[in-house]
């Protein structure tokens, strides 16, 4: 299939390289041309804009950080709904706002185009394994046509209804992942704290009730006081508020969501939005002025 690739930074540029692997002709185009060249070696064809990429193709991906961006190049700037093939279907994989994908998907019907929202989950190196989880809003039909190009990508590929569904399930991943390393962080400075060894806490409880995908990938970061990312803080800040967005319009309580978002501001603001989300232990540590050990 003839794919144009659309955002190529941590997540887009390891997805796009398994997309070659299955055999897919990739066009590809980030605005940082740095990024662009590693993929040149991979076998993909680089395009000097985002209208290149889209001639002749079967389908656009975009895997860019959030609701603006996407509608920059789809709608507003690049214009690629109106210059992609009228054949060609529209797989955003970034994790935005669902009204925002409504709304794309709704300007596209117009041209005749179709579009599912799928945002993963699983990250970097899920990314790199083809591992990810797709989570997927559109029609069943447009589901089943694409759904092995995701499996390219990922081991489990879930529509979840109509458009913008895809983006409600990210919005629900994104709160219980954030509130989960908000109190895996909690605990561990608390046990500490209370004079037992952080390690012995991890390994008597990772088994347990409160073991988690969540505290085996992120209680080992926080215990090496390593906070590169993965995910940054502020591409989580960015969740965080669409997910204060999406609560309002249904008057959802989110009390827990809210709190981490505060959490993860002071943070920003005090310079470590480009840090890992684990580094919402810097919180705690900042707070209670002790640092988390081995
Ligand atoms: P990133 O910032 O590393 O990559 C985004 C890329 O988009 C950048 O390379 C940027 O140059 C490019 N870009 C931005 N605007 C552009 C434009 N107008 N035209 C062309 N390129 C443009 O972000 P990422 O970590 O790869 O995340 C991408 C999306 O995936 C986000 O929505 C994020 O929330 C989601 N996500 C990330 C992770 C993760 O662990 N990093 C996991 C799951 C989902």
């Amino acid at each position: 299939m003839k794919i144009a690739f659309i955002g190529l930074g941590i997540m887009g540029k390891p997805m796009a390289k398994n997309l070659l692997k299955a055999g897919h002709e990739l066009y590809v185009f980030d605005r940082r041309p740095e990024t662009m060249e590693e993929m040149r070696d991979a076998g993909a064809h680089l395009c000097a804009s985002s209208s290149e990429t889209v001639k002749d193709v079967d389908l656009v991906i975009t895997m860019l950080p959030n609701s603006p961006h996407v509608k920059s190049v789809m709608l507003e700037d690049d214009k690629l709904a109106e210059k992609m093939p009228r054949t060609a279907v529209f797989i955003d994989c970034s994790s935005i706002n669902p009204d925002a994908s409504r709304e794309i998907a709704a300007a596209l019907e117009k041209l005749g185009i179709e579009m599912l929202d799928a945002p993963v989950s699983g990250g970097q190196p899920k990314a790199v394994d083809g591992t990810l989880a797709f989570m997927v809003g559109g029609k069943q039909e447009v589901f089943d046509r694409f759904k092995p190009v995701l499996e390219a990508m990922g081991s489990s590929v879930v529509l979840c209804g109509d458009v913008g569904a895809g983006n409600v399930t990210k919005l629900v991943n994104q709160s219980i992942v954030a509130v989960n390393i908000a109190a895996l962080a909690e605990g561990m400075q608390l046990g500490q704290m209370c004079g037992v060894e952080p390690q012995k806490i991890f390994e008597a409880i990772k088994g347990g009730l409160a073991g988690s995908t969540v505290m085996n990938a992120k209680a080992p970061m926080m215990m090496d006081q390593n906070f590169a990312p993965g995910f940054r803080i502020d591409l989580h800040i960015k969740d965080l508020n669409n997910i204060v967005d999406a609560a309002k319009t249904v008057d959802a309580p989110i009390p827990l969501s809210q709190m981490v978002l505060e959490m993860m501001k002071v943070l920003h603001h005090d310079g470590d939005g480009s840090c890992d989300h684990s580094a919402l232990l810097k919180y705690y540590q900042k707070l209670s002025g002790e640092v988390l050990h081995h």
